[in-house]
């Protein structure tokens, strides 16, 4: 059985319409990654793999160097 609707990315009809995986729209094959099983929106979201870690590792790296900035104030204020 063939799914039909209305995309609800694009608006057009979704004719075979596709069901995403993450939030269950009905998309176009447009709006819809077959790779990924997403529609375009969660694809956007979840990006990929690799850059999503790079995100992480942007994340940590700041944490960091915000922790050594309090460390440093920390030593100059007790040395002050
Ligand atoms: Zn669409
Ligand atoms: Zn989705």
């Amino acid at each position: 059985m063939r799914l039909k609707g209305i995309c609800s990315i694009c608006g057009g009809i979704a004719d075979p319409a596709y069901s995403c995986s993450m939030c269950g729209a009905i998309v176009c094959s447009k709006c819809f990654n077959s790779k990924t099983g997403l529609c375009k929106r969660c694809a956007a979201k979840v990006g990929g793999d690799r850059s999503s870690n790079e995100t992480i590792k942007g994340i940590d790296e700041t944490v960091r160097s915000a922790t050594e900035t309090i460390k440093q104030n920390m030593l100059g204020w007790r040395n002050g």
